[in-house]
């Protein structure tokens, strides 16, 4: 991008008039707001004595290791499953996607050769900018993580499917294919379909498709992503997508029912190794749930309720931006019709400083590189804004104080 010049003495007085200021402001993770958790007030005193499922179950009682259908009914189109292959599980898709990438380095997966902990290498392909806590939990496991770019359709699949077809140590790629975390992004149909049908060095090759942003629109026009497990099946992939996904940010954020999805040999394999784990999942939960949430149609109205609370921290991040930085050159930003961030880019080599010089005004921001493996951004230039949580104002505060910081980094880098 080309930078109109940062008059370095304005800066540095702007920068210390905000600091006078005291600010104690955090914009760092996408956690609901306690506006938007008092959307379900009702699930803290459902289900109010009921406690026998559709099909007579007792939901207090142990079993029922696939969760309880009504629950799964309500999500199984919004996560493109068919329901027998949809399990309601516990509070937290995350969990489950952990628990997966632990289950392949332990027991071999449908079509693999051997164990992942016994191979001589495990990698993952990591679209970037991306989730850090995905990166985060596969380098815990000793996954070698390799970058690949965002395109504004999804992951640059001639990359993507140069790397699968030649290195037999590629294990998956971790997707969040609506309103990406943190580009926005919403995959293309085109980026599916080759996901499904490229060829794979690796036999046991796996899409962890966590779908965690499947139906949190900010606008009225809803975002769609073409079906993988159909599409896999399709091109006699069958078995390469895990599907995740979770109520967290349509409920109770801690306290929500996670989902995974997959074909039906995964499931197997998974309820399997499940059975080892658990003797069932939370059912009174995933009861309360179906009863709050009731339908398809249920979800929708809900989280219409999510996005008139949340929209209008979206566009005053944006407004914002556009005011103070629209023409400068000093910083590009997507804007984003659903999920739950803002990706800022800012001249290559001051994103950390930018961070640092946040934090001393008294503004927490994601650390610069948590959207990289490894927390290394090799551009050092992208910042993720997480508006949800602090109030409208505080939201405003943050982002004029960010701009502050932004003139001032590239300032001193000039
Ligand atoms: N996946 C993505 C892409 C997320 O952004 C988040 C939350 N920030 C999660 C998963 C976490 O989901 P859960 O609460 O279901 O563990």
């Amino acid at each position: 991008m080309t930078t109109a010049p940062v008059d370095v003495d304005t800066a540095r007085r702007d920068y210390a008039a905000l600091v006078e200021r005291g600010l104690s402001l955090d914009i760092t993770r996408g956690k609901p707001s306690p506006r938007q958790l008092d959307l379900s007030a009702d699930l803290l005193t459902l289900p109010r004595g009921e406690y026998k499922a559709e099909d007579g179950t007792d939901t207090r009682n142990y079993g029922g290791l696939k969760g309880l259908t009504e629950l799964r009914r309500i999500f199984a189109d919004a996560l493109q499953v068919p329901v027998d292959q949809l399990l309601a599980a516990g509070n937290s898709s995350l969990e489950l996607m952990h628990d997966t990438v632990v289950q392949a380095l332990l027991s071999t997966l449908p079509g693999g050769e051997r164990r992942w902990a016994d191979e001589p290498r495990v990698a993952m392909l990591c679209p970037v900018p991306g989730y850090d806590r995905h990166f985060a939990l596969a380098e815990r496991f000793g996954i070698e993580l390799i970058q690949v770019p965002m395109t504004d359709e999804g992951p640059d699949m001639d990359v993507v499917e140069r790397l699968a077809a030649e290195d037999a140590g590629i294990k998956g790629i971790w997707c969040v294919p609506k309103y990406s975390n943190p580009t926005g992004v919403t995959f293309s149909d085109e980026v599916a379909r080759r996901l499904a049908a490229m060829p794979t060095a690796a036999p046991d090759f796996r899409i962890f498709w966590d779908n965690a942003y499947a139906v949190h629109h900010l606008t009225e026009t809803e975002a769609e992503i073409a079906d993988l497990l159909t599409l896999c099946a399709e091109a006699g992939n069958a078995d390469r997508v895990f599907v995740f996904g979770s109520t967290s940010k349509i409920t109770l954020a801690g306290s929500g029912v996670g989902f995974f999805g997959s074909s039906a040999a995964n499931i197997a394999w998974w309820s399997g190794v499940l059975a080892k784990r658990t003797i069932g999942p939370d059912k009174v939960n995933q009861l309360r749930h179906a009863m709050f949430l009731k339908d398809a149609d249920g979800v929708r109205a809900h989280m219409r309720k999510h996005a008139e609370i949340i929209a209008p921290k979206f566009a005053a991040v944006d407004r914002i931006l556009t005011e103070e930085l629209g023409d400068s050159g000093l910083a590009t930003w997507n804007r984003p019709t659903g999920g739950y961030f803002i990706s800022l880019t800012v001249p290559e080599g001051t994103a950390k400083e930018v961070v640092r010089l946040a934090k001393e005004a008294g503004v927490a921001l994601t650390p610069a590189g948590a959207t990289h493996p490894y927390g290394d951004d090799p551009k050092d230039a992208t910042i993720r804004i997480a508006p949800t949580f602090p109030d409208l104002a505080e939201v405003e505060e943050a982002v004029r104080a960010l701009v502050v910081c932004v003139r001032l980094a590239v300032a001193q880098n000039a």
